[in-house]
């Protein structure tokens, strides 16, 4: 037996969706959908845990974007509850303000001060870089050594085991640093979370494309590909895993998870902590870039708004990529980008593949980002209607 579809779609993530979601209700095409995991919605799939609470299960999405037909297309499927993403950094026993800005100045000298005697003590601490080619040249060049060492070496040095020399500028170039007293996490113009959730927001997605989208879970697109015919394939999966490793396998980071709920009796000693009751740390996320082996402890009952009275947190343990794990993070790198650039080259020969996504692109992308490659990829391949 053999199945016909116009399109076949590996992975069911946010490039999956949203190319199977215009295919199927822009341009009428049948599309099959092919995902490995149980569940759609890829890295951002977020769900109930056992206490009721709404968790992101592969780590905080804090959807973001400057992009008004990104932002456009989605209100389709979903409302939103606009969010301004704070976090604190905990080092040397104490919160810090972060990202850097005027309120974390003033706790690192200990007294009430200005943008200009902030702006001052920069320009006399940053080293003169005028190009930054890493991940340490952007810092130093905007704090210098001191802040440098306290909120971004040893955290970089944990998530990608790679010292910040050895990675891309735009790695830690994404934090911002102000002098004000901004303290958003985030610099873009839309900052909210879909309302009831990622996964609703997919569902509500998958549902317009009605009959026209068959959706296969559990199941690697290598296992049907010899009883499907297709004309096209969308592929959003790892780009190196596609060419069989030809070219030797692409650097990832992975993550571990560690989850604790907590019941509303649980939390009252976390009372002077958080200063919230019901919660146990003062803002969604806490970052913790020395002295324990995790990276950030994320309490996204903080951002989601959810009225629950337990709470889960989430501690964040950077791995090493191998069997059996989640390629989480693409490294964005020069060494990395030599071996990228071979596949992209092979990519760039398939003329019935297009290749979206984080994985398929070894993009550090972001949602919208990945949205955005999407729509602009079927609009390529479907030009005459656009
Ligand atoms: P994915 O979500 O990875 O989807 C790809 C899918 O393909 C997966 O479900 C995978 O199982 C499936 N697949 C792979 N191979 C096969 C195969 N052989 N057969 C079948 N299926 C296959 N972005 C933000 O904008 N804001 C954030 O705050 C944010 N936080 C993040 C935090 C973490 C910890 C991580 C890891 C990412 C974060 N991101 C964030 C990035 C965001 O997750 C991605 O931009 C987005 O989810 C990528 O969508 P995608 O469809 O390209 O990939
Ligand atoms: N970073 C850091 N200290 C922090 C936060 C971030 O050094 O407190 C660096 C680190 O290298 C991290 C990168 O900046 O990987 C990007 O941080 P972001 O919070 O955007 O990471 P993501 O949410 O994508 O994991």
């Amino acid at each position: 037996m053999s199945w016909n579809f116009d399109y076949i779609i590996v992975g069911a993530g946010f490039a999956g969706i949203t190319a199977a979601e215009r295919l199927c209700t822009q341009f009428g095409k049948r599309c099959l959908m092919v995902e490995k995991r149980e569940h759609i919605g890829g890295n951002a799939y977020d769900q109930y845990d056992d206490h009721g609470v709404l968790i992101h299960t592969y780590g905080p999405h804090y959807f973001r974007t400057n992009s008004e037909r990104i932002k456009d297309y989605l209100s389709q499927f979903t409302e939103w509850h606009p969010v301004d993403y704070a976090i604190l950094s905990h080092t040397e026993n104490r919160y810090w303000k972060f990202p850097i800005n005027l309120n974390t100045f003033e706790q690192l000298i200990g007294r009430e001060s200005t943008s200009e005697e902030m702006e001052a003590w920069l320009e006399e601490h940053r080293v003169p870089i005028k190009n930054p080619a890493n991940s340490e040249e952007v810092i130093i060049s905007q704090v210098g050594w001191e802040l440098y060492d306290k909120f971004f070496k040893g955290y970089t040095l944990k998530q990608w085991k790679r010292h910040p020399r050895d990675l891309d500028a735009s790695v830690c170039g994404r934090i911002p640093i102000r002098t004000n007293r901004d303290d958003r996490y985030l610099r873009e113009d839309f900052q909210a979370l879909p309302k009831a959730g990622y996964t609703r927001m997919f569902e509500r997605m998958i549902a317009a494309c009605g009959e026209k989208l068959r959706i296969l879970l559990k199941t690697d697109y290598g296992e049907i590909l010899p009883h499907t015919n297709f004309g096209h394939m969308i592929y959003t999966g790892p780009i190196d895993e596609y060419f069989d490793n030809c070219h030797g396998q692409l650097p990832y980071r992975s993550l571990r998870f560690e989850h604790q709920s907590f019941s509303p009796n649980e939390l009252l000693e976390r009372e002077a902590i958080s200063g919230k009751r019901g919660f146990w740390q003062p803002t969604m996320q806490v970052n913790y870039p020395n002295e324990e082996d995790f990276t950030r402890i994320v309490e996204v009952k903080h951002a989601t708004g959810q009225l629950c009275e337990n709470t889960t947190i989430v501690r964040e343990y950077p791995d090493d990529f191998g069997p059996g794990k989640e390629p989480y993070y693409p490294i964005p790198a020069p060494d990395a980008a030599v071996i990228y650039r071979k596949y992209k080259e092979l990519a760039d020969a398939e003329f019935k593949v297009s290749f979206i996504g984080r994985l398929a692109t070894y993009r550090y992308y972001n949602m919208d980002q990945v949205v955005g490659m999407a729509l602009a990829e079927i609009d390529r391949l479907h030009p005459a209607i656009h």
